[in-house]
C-alpha cells in the first residue's frame, strides 16, 4: 500500500507554480525535492530503485492530478481532439552553453591516413562504402508522416562502446591487444557497424564513410531545439570506443588515449558539419524498443560518458526525447544500469511530458497514448520509405 503524503490540491498547485518559475532545471528539481522533504534521492534499494525515488514519482502523479483538477473544466473537452495541432512546451529542458568549435581543417591526406589541424589522425585502411546517407527529420512538435524534411549532412553523433572482448591493458599484452583490435575492425567493417572505431591505444579508424549510413543506432529517437530524428543510422554518425561496460558500477572503461582521441574526432566532425553540442549523445539516450515502447534497448554509455573531457556540455541533462515526444516508458533493468546523471534526463522528460499534457488539458495517460500512436505512424511511414533496407540494424 502506498503511504505517500496527502498533499492538498492548492498546496501542490502552489509548489508547482513556484517550481515553474525557477529557470535552472536542476535547481528546480532540488527545490521540488526540498519542498517535498526528499533529501535521499539517490539511496539505492537492493532492487536498484530508490524507494524515495518511487515515492517521488507518486507525488509527481499527485501534482499532475492537482493541476488538472484546477484547470477550468471547459478547457478539457475542447482540447481533447487537438493532439494533431500540438506544439511542445519547451520549458524544462536546460540550455547547454554552446561553446564555439574552432575550425579544424585537413592537413594531409594519403591512401592510408589523414592528418587534421587539431592533431587528429584518422586511419583509413579499413574504410568502406555503404548506402549513401539520406534521411527525413521532422519539425519539432509537428512529427507526422509526410511532415519530414530531407537531409543529407550528418546532423549529430551517437557514442557507443563495442562491448567486445578485452585483454588487460598493459605492456605484457601488447600483441594480444593488437590481435583483438584487428579482429574487431574486421567485424565492424563486415557489418558496417560504425563510422568510426577508436581502439584501446586511442587510434581513430574510419570504417564506414561519413557520406554513408552505418548500422549503429537501430531503432532510436532524438530531438534538438528544432528537429526530431527517428532511426538515427541515416542521420547521425556512429563513433564506438573499443570498451566494455564494467559489471561493478555500470560504467564503461575508456583509456585516457581513447578519451583524448574522442575529443579531437568530435571537434573535427562538429567543425566540418556544424553539429550542435545538443546532438552529441550516447546510444543509451536514444535507443528504443518499438515492440514494447520502452527506452534504453541498448544501454551503452548509460552512465559515465566523459562529456566534459570530450569538450561537450553534460547532455545527460537533456530530457530523453523518446519519452516526452513519443510517450515511451522505461523499466527496472534500465534504471539498474544507469547512473544518477541519466535519471535526470528521465525525470526532466517526464516533467516535460506532464507539462505538455497539462497545457493541452489532457490526462497524462491519454496524452501519452496519443504520442505513441504518432510514433507508430512515423515508424510505418519510414518503413515504407526505407523498405528495401529492412528494419534498422544496431551494433552495441
Ligand atoms: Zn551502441
Amino acid at each position: 500500500m502506498s503511504h505517500g503524503p496527502k498533499l492538498g490540491g492548492l498546496a501542490s498547485a502552489v509548489i508547482h507554480w513556484r517550481a515553474r518559475r525557477i529557470d535552472d532545471p536542476v535547481a528546480r528539481l532540488r527545490f521540488l525535492r526540498r519542498t517535498l522533504g526528499d533529501q535521499s534521492w539517490f539511496t539505492m534499494e537492493p532492487d536498484g530503485r530508490s524507494r524515495r525515488w518511487l515515492r517521488e514519482r507518486r507525488r509527481v502523479v499527485l501534482w499532475s492530478a492537482a493541476v488538472l483538477l484546477l484547470a477550468p473544466a471547459g478547457q478539457m473537452g475542447g482540447r481533447l481532439a487537438k493532439l494533431t495541432e500540438r506544439e511542445p512546451v519547451l520549458t524544462v529542458a536546460p540550455k547547454p552553453m554552446e561553446r564555439p568549435v574552432p575550425p579544424v581543417w585537413l592537413a594531409e591526406q594519403q591512401a592510408g591516413f589523414e592528418s587534421w589541424s587539431n592533431g587528429l589522425r584518422v586511419e583509413r585502411r579499413y574504410e568502406i562504402a555503404n548506402e549513401p546517407r539520406s534521411f527525413q527529420a521532422y519539425p519539432l512538435g509537428k512529427e507526422a508522416p509526410g511532415a519530414g524534411q530531407a537531409g543529407k549532412e550528418p546532423a549529430g553523433i551517437v557514442f557507443h562502446t563495442t562491448e567486445s572482448h578485452q585483454a588487460d591493458f598493459d605492456e605484457d599484452h601488447v600483441r594480444r591487444l593488437q590481435l583483438i583490435g584487428e579482429a574487431l575492425l574486421r567485424y565492424v567493417q563486415e557489418n558496417r557497424s560504425y563510422h568510426y572505431l577508436v581502439d584501446r591505444f586511442g587510434r581513430v579508424w574510419r570504417v564506414v564513410r561519413e557520406s554513408d549510413a552505418a548500422n549503429h543506432a537501430g531503432y532510436s529517437v532524438w530531438a534538438d531545439d528544432h528537429r526530431t530524428f527517428v532511426n538515427l543510422n541515416r542521420s547521425f554518425l556512429g563513433i564506438s570506443l573499443e570498451a566494455q561496460t564494467q559489471q561493478e558500477d555500470g560504467r564503461s572503461a575508456a583509456t585516457p588515449a581513447q578519451v583524448n582521441a574522442l575529443r579531437l574526432l568530435t571537434e573535427m566532425l562538429r567543425s566540418k558539419y556544424t553539429i550542435p553540442a545538443i546532438n552529441c549523445v550516447t546510444h543509451a539516450q536514444v535507443s528504443v524498443n518499438p515492440s514494447n515502447l520502452r527506452i534504453g534497448y541498448h544501454t551503452d554509455w548509460a552512465a559515465g560518458f566523459p562529456f566534459a573531457e570530450v569538450g561537450l556540455p553534460d547532455n545527460y541533462s537533456r530530457p530523453l526525447a523518446a519519452l516526452w515526444l513519443f510517450g515511451f516508458s522505461y523499466d527496472a533493468p534500465l534504471v539498474n544500469s544507469t547512473g544518477a546523471a541519466y535519471w535526470r534526463g528521465l525525470l526532466l522528460a517526464e516533467d516535460q511530458l506532464r507539462q505538455n499534457a497539462t497545457a493541452h488539458g489532457m490526462p497524462v495517460a491519454q496524452w501519452r497514448s496519443g504520442l505513441q500512436s504518432r510514433y507508430r505512424a512515423i515508424l510505418k511511414d519510414l518503413q515504407k520509405t526505407n523498405g528495401a533496407s529492412g528494419p534498422p540494424g544496431a551494433a552495441d
